[in-house]
């Protein structure tokens, strides 16, 4: 499996993936077509789906106008308001790329027909395409739905994945994320070295994707709310009520 990140409009990042043995690919939330349509060409890849991780426009936008550039795409997505869309998929739907799997899995909250994408291959370790629900380091805004619903997405689906998948998310805020990681946990050493590591490539303009689930649980603190230090941050003694916590807190935190 190859994954390339194309990064688009202000921070947010379309993935292709490849499946190299039969040369087919999907794109990842393709809110910019042309860019989409030179990694194609680039790649010599057959282009035949569209992952939508959910409706928003700065992820689903691109979707008709990249059905117009190539013939038969089949727009995957959870949500009947993702444009274009035209194979709708529930939680634990599975399909291919090639011979890559794909697992879909549901987690609404920043939307409700939000879809996470679990890609298998037999020789390299998993990947998750996580859009707007897990970020590294942070995860999105809970526009429609709730903390029980951020809880179970990040800790009882994301959290159950294989700790070396590989997370590929929606957009390119590692740096704010961890910033708002180190307020809530101050001696947390795997926070404070990830941000050096973070930092150096930023200064290159390199983007700090894929994390891995394994690092979102040493360094993220929504997927860290059993941990005594964040719940005694949040003055909480329930995970949900400080996942709920958190979430307040980190939407009017300026780092
Ligand atoms: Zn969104």
């Amino acid at each position: 499996m190859k994954v390339q990140i194309i990064p688009a409009l202000q921070d947010n990042y379309m993935y292709l993936i490849i499946d190299e043995a039969s040369q087919e690919a999907a794109i990842v939330d393709p809110v910019d077509p042309e860019g989409v349509a030179s990694a194609v060409q680039q790649n010599n890849v057959n282009l035949t789906k569209v992952l939508t991780t959910h409706h928003h426009w700065d992820h689903a936008g691109g979707n008709a106008k990249l059905c117009k550039k190539f013939n038969n795409l089949q727009v995957y997505g959870g949500d009947d308001r993702i444009e274009a869309l035209t194979c709708k998929v529930k939680h634990d739907d599975t399909f291919n790329i090639g011979g890559l799997k794909v697992k879909c899995l549901a987690t609404p909250c920043h939307t409700t027909g939000h879809i996470c994408y679990y890609v298998t291959a037999d020789q390299d370790p998993p990947a998750v395409f996580t859009g707007d629900t897990l970020f590294a380091g942070g995860c999105g805004r809970f526009f429609e739905g709730t903390a029980e619903q951020m809880y179970a997405a990040l800790i009882q689906v994301l959290g159950s994945l294989p700790d070396e998948t590989k997370v590929y998310c929606g957009h390119e805020y590692t740096e704010n994320n961890l910033k708002f990681g180190k307020y809530v946990e101050p001696q947390n050493q795997a926070i404070l070295q990830k941000i050096e590591s973070v930092h150096t490539q930023r200064e290159k303009y390199c983007p700090t994707v894929p994390s891995t689930i394994q690092e979102e649980k040493l360094t993220n603190p929504f997927m860290r709310v059993h941990e005594q230090s964040v719940m005694d941050h949040a003055k909480q003694t329930d995970p949900i009520q400080t996942m709920a916590f958190l979430r307040r807190e980190k939407d009017n935190f300026k780092a």
